[in-house]
């Protein structure tokens, strides 16, 4: 058989995605897991009819920056929610999810051996997509400051990969930092790669700032959102990048290769009910941050311990004192425990000491439930 390409065995599967399949065929077996390893929240949504949508176009394929009605509406979301102003007809690529929208940002802004900062705990394709693109991740352990990150950067340092609000720490980034890496981008002539795929995610009190505040001309800024999270529509693969004209062009290319245009059905459906679907998403996006928040308090009450953060539906917990690695952990909490949970290896090196927990698809019980679990587990394998 002819060897495939050599890169790829440093290209390592996705941890979350790994232990999801897992999931899935336990629950097929027949096997009552809770779920705390999905990257979704489940909401309760309608289905509209299809049969009302422009026929015959929506069997056919359609511009590949995105269908125009579309494109307007998540460009005015963006200037009136998030006060950046986007250009819908140059400054926005609609794509099939915000999966490849941050590889085609890796594509369109990295030569081969150039080095990409990422703080862990970081989302698992993150370091996997730059490999893809023969870059390099640089990885920087989660005890470093943000204002700590310069250290990290070097001659060949193209970008900088942000993630707010976090996933898996829940964490919001405050304007005093997100200046410093503006101005850090500008001195050292660096992009900032925003992923923002949870921005409603937050409590009212929380501030989200999107990177494109600081930079409105999105001169050093490119922004990748998703319609998964917020709208709770993970399965239709509908995300979006933002960033300047020039930079567009490029992305645009890489697009019609690679893609041609998101499913035209989905994206005339989307238009047509943006609105109604927000309607009925904000309230049930509001509930499963503030059900975040209970759970956390039910942490501090067992006196478990997370990294600080208030926003989406992750938990990140520390797993201390058991002597088992994260990974280790997790499997005997699914094989033994029948809770899913995905290991803080997954996001970095320096994270084996924790679990990402996800409380967006189980009832409150049954999630306090698999936290109790992990609680037994953890005490069963103190070192
Ligand atoms: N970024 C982060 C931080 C995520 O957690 C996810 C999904 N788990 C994505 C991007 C990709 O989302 P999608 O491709 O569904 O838009």
């Amino acid at each position: 058989m002819p060897k495939h390409a050599e890169y790829l065995d440093d290209v390592s599967q996705a941890m979350s995605i790994k232990y999801n399949n897992l999931v899935y065929e336990m629950k097929a077996a027949g096997e009552d897991i809770i779920v705390l390893s999905l990257g979704e929240a489940f909401f309760d949504i309608p289905l509209y009819p299809f049969d009302e949508l422009p026929f015959p176009a929506l069997y056919h394929y359609s511009h590949s920056r995105g269908i125009p009605g579309l494109r307007e509406k998540l460009a005015a979301y963006y200037r009136t929610q998030y006060g950046v102003p986007v250009d819908p007809a140059r400054e926005i690529i609609i794509t099939a999810g915000s999966k490849i929208a941050i590889h085609m940002a890796f594509m369109a802004v990295l030569n081969p051996g150039d080095e990409v900062l990422i703080h862990e705990p970081a989302w698992v394709s993150y370091p996997e997509q730059v490999r893809l693109c023969h870059g390099v991740p640089v990885l920087v352990p989660y005890s470093a400051s943000i204002y700590e990150l310069e250290r990290y950067v070097t001659p060949r340092t193209r970008a900088i990969v942000l993630n707010y609000p976090h996933n898996p720490r829940g964490r919001t980034l405050p304007a005093d930092e997100l200046c410093f890496l503006h101005e850090l981008a500008r001195r050292r002539d660096l992009y900032l790669i925003s992923d923002e795929a949870y921005s409603d995610f937050l409590l009212e009190s929380d501030d989200f700032i999107s990177c494109g505040r600081f930079d409105p001309d999105k001169e050093h800024s490119i922004v990748c959102n998703s319609m998964s999270k917020n709208y709770g529509i993970s399965g239709w693969r509908i995300g979006y990048v933002i960033t300047n004209e020039a930079l567009t062009a490029q992305l645009l290319k890489i697009n019609q290769h690679l893609v041609t245009c998101p499913a035209t059905i989905l994206q005339l459906y989307l238009e047509r009910h943006f609105d109604d679907i927000l309607a009925i998403t904000r309230p049930q996006i509001r509930a499963v941050v503030e059900k975040r928040q209970r759970v956390a308090e039910y942490l501090d009450s067992l006196g478990l311990r997370y990294l600080p953060g208030s926003a989406t539906f992750y938990l990140f917990v520390s797993i201390e004192p058991s002597r088992l690695s994260s990974d280790e952990f997790c499997t005997t909490l699914l094989r033994e425990y029948k809770v899913s949970t995905v290991p803080g290896v997954g996001y970095g090196r320096s994270c084996d000491r924790f679990i990402r927990v996800s409380i967006g698809t189980e009832s409150m019980e049954r999630t306090l439930c698999g936290i109790d679990r992990i609680q037994a587990l953890i005490r069963r394998t103190a070192g």
